[in-house]
């Protein structure tokens, strides 16, 4: 396991070091079984179109097993029309810090410059 390279992305503060970064990184994010058991809210989020979308705790739990891990994986945004890969960010609670849950590297540098988010509000 690497903990040097955490990342939390935009929601990072540039004052921060790894060392940091690492002390915010709770042991309840690293799998969707714990996070389903504290009620915690994930969203994912396009690289691409920007797009936030909720993500079901539950059903991932349902079709990967509890412990499964969200860190760095990439899905497919869900908007029609849009082919890019989102992420998945995570939070405690309703207006808690969202933690983007990117830890490599490479994939911290992708996804550095983001559009601008888009919801039902637009
Ligand atoms: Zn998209």
């Amino acid at each position: 396991m690497r903990w040097t390279t955490a990342g939390t992305g935009a929601y990072r503060s540039p004052m921060e070091t790894a060392a940091d970064i690492v002390t915010l990184w709770p042991r309840w994010m690293e799998s969707a079984g714990e996070m389903l058991r504290m009620n915690a809210l994930v969203r994912t989020r396009c690289c691409g179109c920007g797009t936030l979308m909720r993500a079901d705790l539950n059903d991932i739990v349902a079709r990967h097993g509890p412990g499964y891990s969200l860190i760095d994986k990439l899905e497919r945004c869900r908007m029609v029309e849009c082919i890019s890969s989102t992420f998945y960010l995570a939070s405690r609670t309703y207006g808690g810090r969202w933690t983007t849950l990117l830890r490599d590297p490479e994939l911290v540098t992708a996804f550095e410059d983001l559009p601008p988010v888009r919801t039902a509000r637009g």
